[in-house]
């Protein structure tokens, strides 16, 4: 797809984030604060990227998860803009800007990273009863009141 292509497909502000590697503004998304159950997808392709399981909340004001739901479906790339060090969060199969991923911030986490995304760059799909194969309520989170 070439960038007039991407144009046509995506909204102004999809562009700027996705194709240009722009950032939305903190707690203006729609994803940062969603704690339903589902998978967050791609805007730009649909490839499914991280699941509400991997989703915390860092208090930063935009989707922040500890891991996609396979290493290979995203890329990395160092970025030394704005005087630091950073690593970029590229969709792994059409190679659009998600957002940024961080290490070592003390969340608590299993992997101790925080993937800070853009919620432009996402599309949330609520699930519906569960993964398959996958029984529901069998849990021991219990009844929460
Ligand atoms: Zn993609």
């Amino acid at each position: 797809m070439n960038d007039d292509q991407w144009r046509e497909r995506l909204s102004p502000a999809e562009y700027q984030v996705l194709r240009q590697g722009g950032t939305e503004r903190a707690y203006s998304g729609e994803y940062w604060d969603t704690t339903e159950e589902g998978v967050y997808t791609c805007r730009a392709c649909g490839a499914a990227l991280f699941t509400s399981a991997t989703k915390f909340d860092a208090g930063c004001g935009w989707p922040s998860f500890y891991e996609p739901t396979e290493e290979d479906n995203v890329t990395f790339i160092r970025d030394t803009s704005l005087g630091m060090e950073r690593v970029e969060v590229r969709c792994g199969s059409c190679d659009s800007h998600l957002g940024h991923v961080f290490s070592g911030e003390g969340f608590g986490t299993p992997t101790d990273q925080r993937y800070c995304i853009n919620s432009i760059s996402l599309r949330f799909d609520a699930s519906s009863g569960g993964a398959p194969g996958e029984p529901q309520g069998s849990g021991t989170s219990g009844t929460a009141q």
